[in-house]
């Protein structure tokens, strides 16, 4: 039995752990950086506080049709929260007992709390990619142009979160113009006054701002034959870009960024602080305390 084995329904049918249990769902679950970051910041509060000696963070291979009765099992199990990954974001969302409002716009959820009568839902996703700009890049969502690649569900919660936090304008870039229109639509009604359009890759050289925060949120990237999300040559002095994407580390749009001389960072520090977010949701400790340690437990759970 490893550190930490990939647990099934089976084995939440006979779920018996006296302790403080946590959990992450996903399909696939096998490469998830989270129950390595979550034990590492555990061990080390406890250390600290008794209280948490007895908390453990597992992780349960679920696939889609199988959530709500993995939903209902952890909540008869005494789980006391849960994180969502690839692809329960969304399925979870209609089965929460309440929802944070600043998740209701993204319609997804990543991670639970337990109440007495059912879950209630929050989304870690864009705190995180907030803290990690402003920890990686030195830069506020807040007061930027913003130009974001991809129309799915991440790309929707870095839109929400821009627009929640003011950005002076959001220009999004999507390979299927029905997916981006659809996006658009969304976030109409949450836009506040901030301009908020859609492009394709040939209007980006006149249409996207100069000066622009450029985040990457299509999973383009993810295997080394992927073409690029954009052409950085298309746009306008880019000041810097996001690739949430953090494995492989550098992807072919960050090597261009570098190669331009332009600011960037990959997805790692997001998906750190999303993490540090849930536990102290779960657990009432600061997100910027358990932080550093998930870190460094990530770097190594990645191979570096
Ligand atoms: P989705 O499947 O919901 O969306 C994928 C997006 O990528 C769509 O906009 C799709 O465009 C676009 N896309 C896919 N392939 C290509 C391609 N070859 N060229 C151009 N665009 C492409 O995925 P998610 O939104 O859930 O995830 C997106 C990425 O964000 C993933 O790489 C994921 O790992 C990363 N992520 C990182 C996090 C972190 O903590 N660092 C957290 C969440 C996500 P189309 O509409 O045309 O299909």
């Amino acid at each position: 039995m490893t550190a930490d084995p990939v647990l099934t329904l089976e084995d939440l049918e006979v779920w018996s752990r006296p302790g403080v249990s946590l959990a992450v769902l996903g399909h696939p679950i096998r490469h998830s950086v989270s129950p390595a970051m979550h034990n590492a910041a555990l061990g080390e509060l406890a250390r600290e506080e008794a209280r948490f000696a007895a908390w453990r963070y597992f992780r349960f291979e679920v696939p889609p049709d199988e959530l709500p009765h993995a939903l209902d099992l952890l909540h008869r199990g005494g789980f006391h929260g849960v994180n969502l990954t690839v692809p329960h974001k969304v399925l979870a969302f209609g089965r929460m007992k309440e929802v944070d409002p600043a998740a209701r716009p993204v319609g997804a959820v990543n991670t639970l709390l337990r109440r007495p009568e059912g879950w209630a839902g929050f989304n870690t996703d864009g705190y995180g990619l907030a803290a990690a700009v402003r920890e990686t890049l030195g830069r506020e969502l807040g007061g930027a142009h913003i130009v974001l690649l991809g129309a799915g569900g991440a790309a929707r919660g870095a839109a929400v979160e821009c627009l929640q936090r003011r950005c002076a304008s959001l220009t999004i870039v999507n390979r299927t113009r029905g997916n981006l229109d659809t996006l658009l639509s969304l976030l109409e009604p949450l836009a506040g006054g901030i301009p908020v359009r859609g492009l394709d890759a040939a209007g980006l050289a006149a249409g996207a701002p100069e000066g622009a925060l450029v985040i990457n949120a299509t999973s383009a990237g993810l295997k080394a034959s992927d073409p690029l999300p954009v052409e950085l040559a298309a746009l306008r002095a880019p000041a810097a870009v996001f690739d949430m994407i953090y494995n492989p580390p550098e992807t072919a749009l960050l090597r261009a960024a570098a190669g331009r001389g332009i600011p960037s960072a990959n997805g790692l520090a997001m998906l750190v602080h999303q993490g540090a977010k849930a536990l102290e949701i779960w657990s009432g400790v600061p997100a910027g305390r358990t932080a550093p340690v998930m870190a460094t437990a990530a770097r190594a759970a990645l191979g570096g």
